[in-house]
Parts: C-alpha cells; sequence; structure tokens
C-alpha cells in the first residue's frame, strides 16, 4: 500500500545543512514529514511543484525583538507575518522584564505567541535583577525556558546593563541548570561606549550614520567579549555572542576558542548588508552600528572560515514617526525591521560573496544551540513540515510596503535582493505564496525540555 500524503512538496532541490543539494521530493502527514526520497509514490491530496526553485528547511532566526513599538501582541502577530513571507518560520525572542519576575510575563507573552504568531518560538530571557537570577531555574522547568540573555553595556531609554558581578553570578546560575542551557551576552563594555557616546554628543552634535560607529568603538565589542569569555570559561557556561559587528570582535571569538571556551557566534543581516556610508542613513541606526565596508568584510571573511555559527536578525520593529531619523544622529530612536529581508540578503549578499549555498542555509537554520534540532532545522522524516521554497533567481526592489509587517520602512529599501522565497509552509500547511498570506497563523511557543 502506498502511503498517502496531505501535501508533496514535487521536484525542487533540496538543500539540507549537513546532507547536502539533493534532488527530492518531501511528503507531509499532518503537521510534520512523512518521508523524503526521488519521485515519491503514492497518493497526495494536494501538490505544490517546486521545479526549478530550491527547498529549504524553514528558517531560523534566534535574535528578534517583539513589541518594542506597539504591543507584544500586536507584533506577535504583524511582525511574525512579516517574517514567514520571508521565508523564517521559527525564531528566538529576546524577552525584556527590566524589574519584574517574568513569572509576572510569561503566561501573556506565552499566550499571544501560541495564538497571534504565523511562526513558531522559543524564549531568551534577558536577566537584570538578583530576583530573576533565583528564578532562572523555575523560568526553566515550568516554561522550558533554556537561553537567558545578559547585556554588559545598555541602551539608554530602552534597557539597562549589568555589571560584571551580576554577569558571573548569572553564568554560574546558568551552569547549574545544564549544559545545554546558553547564556547570551550583549558584548559591549559600558563604560568605554558612555565614554565614546559623551564624545559624540559634543563633538558632533548633528552627526552621521557612519558617526554612529563612533560612539560603539570596537574595541569596546572585543573587550566585552575577552571579559564575557573569561567568566563564561570560568563558569563552564555556553556564551553565545549576539550579533558580533567588528573585525576585533571576530578576533575576541577566535582568542577565546583557542583558549578552550564554548562559544557561539552570532551576526546579523542588517551587519551584513549594509555599511555605514549606505545612503539609507539614520533608518539604519541600531546598536551595535553598522559598521565600515572594512568591517563588513570581515564578517564575510569570518562566516567563509567559520569564525561566525549563525545568522539572524536583531529585529526591532519600528515606524518612522517613532523612529524619527530627522531628529538627526542624537534624537532618532535604534532599531528597524529585519525579518522580512533576512533571508533574502543573506542568499544575495552571501552568493555574490562567493559562499556555498548549503553554508548559507545552515547559518540561517542553526537550530542546535538551542536545542530544538532536529525537529527544526532539517528536511528529514519526523521534522516539523516547515520549508521555504526560493526562487533564487527572482529579483525584487526592497518596498516596505510589500514587506508586511507593522514599519513603514526598511533599512534595505529601494535595494534589489537576488533570491526570494515563493512559498512557505509552516507545520504542514502552505502559509505563503508569491509574496501573499494564503494560510492563518499556526505558530507556536516550543517548551525545551532538558536533554
Ligand atoms: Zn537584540
Amino acid at each position: 500500500m502506498s502511503p498517502r500524503f496531505d501535501l508533496v512538496v514535487r521536484n525542487g532541490t533540496l538543500i539540507i545543512p549537513g546532507v547536502g543539494t539533493v534532488a527530492a521530493d518531501v511528503g507531509i502527514c499532518g503537521s510534520r514529514i512523512a518521508a523524503v526520497g526521488e519521485t515519491l509514490s503514492g497518493s497526495a491530496q494536494e501538490v505544490l511543484d517546486a521545479g526549478g526553485k530550491v527547498v529549504l528547511p524553514g528558517i531560523f532566526d534566534p535574535h528578534v525583538h517583539i513589541g518594542n513599538e506597539l504591543s507584544f501582541e500586536q507584533e506577535a502577530q504583524s511582525e511574525t507575518r512579516a517574517a514567514i513571507l520571508g521565508g523564517v518560520t521559527t525564531i528566538g525572542i529576546m524577552l525584556r522584564s527590566l524589574d519584574d519576575s517574568y513569572f509576572l510575563h510569561l503566561p501573556a507573552f506565552r499566550r499571544a505567541m501560541d495564538e497571534m504568531s504565523y511562526v513558531d518560538s522559543v524564549f531568551h530571557l534577558q536577566i537584570f535583577t538578583e530576583q530573576q537570577i533565583a528564578e532562572m531555574p523555575d523560568y526553566a522547568r515550568q516554561y522550558g525556558v533554556r537561553s537567558f540573555k545578559f547585556y554588559m553595556s545598555g541602551i539608554p531609554g530602552i534597557v539597562k546593563s549589568v555589571t560584571d558581578d551580576v554577569l558571573f553570578a548569572g553564568f554560574k546560575q546558568v551552569a547549574s541548570i545544564g549544559a545545554d542551557v546558553v547564556a547570551c551576552v550583549h558584548c559591549e563594555t559600558g563604560a568605554l561606549i558612555e565614554r565614546a557616546r559623551n564624545e559624540l554628543v559634543a563633538h558632533k552634535p548633528e552627526g552621521t550614520l557612519a558617526d554612529w560607529e563612533d560612539a560603539h568603538p570596537a574595541v569596546a565589542e572585543a573587550l566585552a567579549i575577552r571579559t564575557a569569555a573569561y567568566l563564561a570559561k570560568l563558569a563552564a557556561v555556553h556564551l553565545y555572542v549576539v550579533h558580533a559587528s567588528s573585525r576585533q570582535g571576530l578576533d575576541a571569538v577566535r582568542a577565546a576558542r583557542r583558549e578552550g571556551g564554548r562559544v557561539t557566534a552570532e551576526t546579523i543581516t542588517p551587519f551584513l548588508g549594509i555599511s555605514s556610508d549606505d545612503a539609507i542613513g539614520l533608518l539604519a541606526k541600531m546598536v551595535p552600528p553598522v559598521r565600515t565596508p572594512e568591517h563588513r568584510a570581515a564578517l564575510w571573511d569570518a562566516i567563509r572560515d567559520g569564525t561566525i555559527d549563525t545568522v539572524g536578525t536583531d529585529n526591532t520593529s519600528r515606524r518612522r514617526a517613532s523612529k524619527r531619523p530627522e531628529a538627526g544622529l542624537h534624537g532618532s530612536r535604534p532599531g528597524h525591521p529585519s525579518l522580512g529581508t533576512h533571508l533574502s540578503v543573506l542568499l544575495h549578499h552571501g552568493r555574490r560573496h562567493g559562499i556555498a549555498l548549503e553554508r548559507l542555509v545552515d547559518l540561517a537554520t542553526r537550530a542546535r544551540a538551542y536545542g530544538i534540532f532536529p525537529r527544526k532545522g532539517t528536511i528529514a522524516p519526523g521534522s516539523d513540515a516547515d520549508l521555504v521554497v526560493v526562487d533564487l533567481e527572482l529579483e525584487k526592489v526592497v518596498r516596505a510596503e510589500d514587506l508586511r509587517g507593522m514599519s513603514d520602512f526598511s533599512p534595505f529599501e529601494g535595494k534589489a535582493l537576488r533570491g526570494w522565497p515563493v512559498a512557505t509552509i509552516k507545520a504542514g500547511k502552505l502559509v505563503a505564496k508569491d509574496g501573499e498570506i494564503v494560510g492563518e497563523p499556526s505558530g507556536r511557543y516550543l517548551p525545551r525540555a532538558e536533554p
């Protein structure tokens, strides 16, 4: 008896990290992949022809901020709509509670991601207080949280920093929960940033996007990575460096690894696709900053040599009216939307840099570091049926209104990118096709179990 599939993706070229490039069909039953093989036999309720296209595992963006501008619930829908159109099917959300216990917020965050979201999600809790450190093991037990984030430098008006003693205590607590639990760190040394920012305000009260890098010198990133790596090694904790941005920072990652540290390094597509001399100007302002073409080239080198393990977005959606580029460098707010362009930026620039397609897909689907592989991040029987069908030759000019998030601008506005999703399948259902949403939100929060 030949099996009956709910959906078969036929005639595509599968790009599977660690496996390779395979011409095969994918058979789906319910929300899972049931079979992968050359010309699958058996009937199918629905067929999606992927001839001439590549089929990738659904993209996992490990670094997303939700609810900075509208409510968490509103953005849980609007920004994941942009995500799924862009081929992203799972996100890691950096949750923020500056003072309170997360027990006050986790039920609502979880409900929003279960009821409103187009994509699946894991949570990384940002840790600021002693109470939160004390409660970390309970966050892990009750909500399946197995990643925590620390800021070594704050962002005025948005987020606080922690001092080294809190960082170290937090690391030890992370290690006590389990060897799989990850300490994500925003690595910039706060005092160096504060001095640099004050000097920039004094010397360049006007300022441009290119000047913004002076407020976040690479030395601050490199020193913080050295410090965090040293403390992480002492605490025997897995350090995850978020949004590495500079040549010096990458050298610090390499040094930490030479010294035996367990370090995962992430960069983000805004850093890979935009330099500080870009005509987009202050709409691309973020923290850390987009840097000079030399730093950007160093990031691509680090992708080539394996220093960088994973690529996210640091998506922080805003609207122009609150971004306020007209308020100048010091008056405009950091953050911009980047989920909808994430995969296309990586494919477009990655291929121009001669990076193999399989490597690019690997970088964009690294579910391993966060304990959700092989449920996510591969195409195999038993894995979730999250797939993105990409036309590598399709070229489109980025327009914010096509991205369908809540932002009315994109830092990539007006740029022509080659390589776009033409269909996204989430949990076995076709949700996005040819740039339009054709299905319902079916995202779930994914509690992670102790391995
Ligand atoms: Zn972030």
